[in-house]
């Protein structure tokens, strides 16, 4: 069963200088129970798709198409029922906890507050389902009387892990939930996303630009380069054999899990990200494809079927398709 499906979403920007297109056209579908993997560089539009996903965009921000979370449309909903879907059925963790937790604030109390606010617990029962959440992130429980301070990195991610799941949600948007983790924690982290997403048959919508994080956690995978999704499929398949070239590049640049070496910019791959107010003509991933013909200036090829289940944007693969 299909839990939330994207269909042609658009975010748009609109800045002084003019209008910036971050998200272009992207369709995705995610089962119940399932984990979904958006990789991309920095600046491809994952955040704002996230965000989007939960209207936790800024006023600015003009958005298209449709987000159908179990059928309801979150870009229509009334204001009261988009507060009742955040945290009860969906909900986010950011990247760098430090920027979703209050330093002035009891870990405890920012996990009850979610629980309270939904009336999922009262005040004086609050405590008892914010130890429970403790020990399902592997935290002590006394750790509820600590401030965010005193706590290291990797266990402030596992506090938002925690608040992500408080209410019980169906899906779970994670945001570079381990990037500004060392190597060690980063796995202990993406190995409790996993296990609690299984236990609890949690979705799981995961944002990295490290693809082997993404295989290695989720089902299927979107790799987005200038805002649109250029390559789709199961993670491992889109992982081990490429079909667009970026995401070639992209697999390359992280051979293994976390290796903090390979972090950077993809290897073998020059140049940046275009600006999305000066995108490229043509294919946007032109100007540094390794392969690109001549056409690529000029032809803006969209996602083609690619085999079982996949689909990728690139003149080759429409090439292949068309000969077969
Ligand atoms: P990612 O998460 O993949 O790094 P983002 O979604 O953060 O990408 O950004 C996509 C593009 O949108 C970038 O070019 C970024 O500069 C731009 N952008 C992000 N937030 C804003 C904003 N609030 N106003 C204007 N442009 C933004
Ligand atoms: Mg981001």
């Amino acid at each position: 069963m299909t839990l939330l499906e994207l269909d042609d979403l658009s975010v748009t920007y609109r800045i002084a200088s003019g209008e910036v297109p971050a998200v272009r056209g992207v369709s995705l579908k995610l089962d119940s129970g399932a984990a979904l993997g958006v990789a991309g560089e920095s600046g491809s539009g994952k955040s704002t798709l996230a965000m989007a996903l939960l209207r936790l965009l800024p006023r600015d921000a003009r958005v298209g198409g449709r987000i159908l979370l179990d059928g309801e449309d979150i870009l229509t909903m009334k204001w009261g029922r988009m507060r009742a879907v955040r945290w009860a059925e969906a909900s986010i963790v950011f990247q760098g906890a430090q920027h979703g937790l209050n330093p002035v604030r009891r870990i405890g109390d920012q996990i009850a507050e979610p629980l309270l606010v939904h009336n999922l617990a009262k005040p004086d029962q609050a405590g008892k389902r914010v130890a429970e959440l403790l020990e399902q992130v592997g935290l002590p429980t006394w750790r509820a009387r600590s401030y965010p301070h005193e706590l290291s990195g990797g266990q402030r991610q596992r506090v938002m892990i925690a608040m992500a799941l408080a209410c019980k949600p169906r899906l779970i948007i994670a945001d570079e939930p381990t990037t500004a983790l060392d190597v060690m924690v980063q796995a202990q982290v993406l190995t409790l996303i996993k296990e609690l997403i299984a236990e609890q048959n949690i979705s799981l919508v995961m944002i990295s630009h490290d693809l082997s994080v993404l295989a290695d956690v989720c089902d299927q995978l979107a790799v987005m380069y200038a805002g649109r999704v250029v390559e789709h499929g199961p993670s491992r398949e889109v992982f081990h054999e490429a079909k667009h070239p970026y995401t070639g590049a992209l697999a390359a640049a992280f051979p293994t899990v976390g290796d903090p070496v390979s972090r950077l910019a993809p290897k073998g791959l020059g140049g940046d990200p275009p600006d999305p107010m000066d995108l490229p003509t043509g294919c946007s991933f032109h100007p540094r494809c390794p392969v690109a013909l001549e056409e690529c200036a000029s032809l803006d090829v969209e996602l083609w079927p690619a085999g079982d289940s996949r689909t990728a944007a690139c003149v080759h693969v429409r090439a292949k398709e068309e000969a077969s």
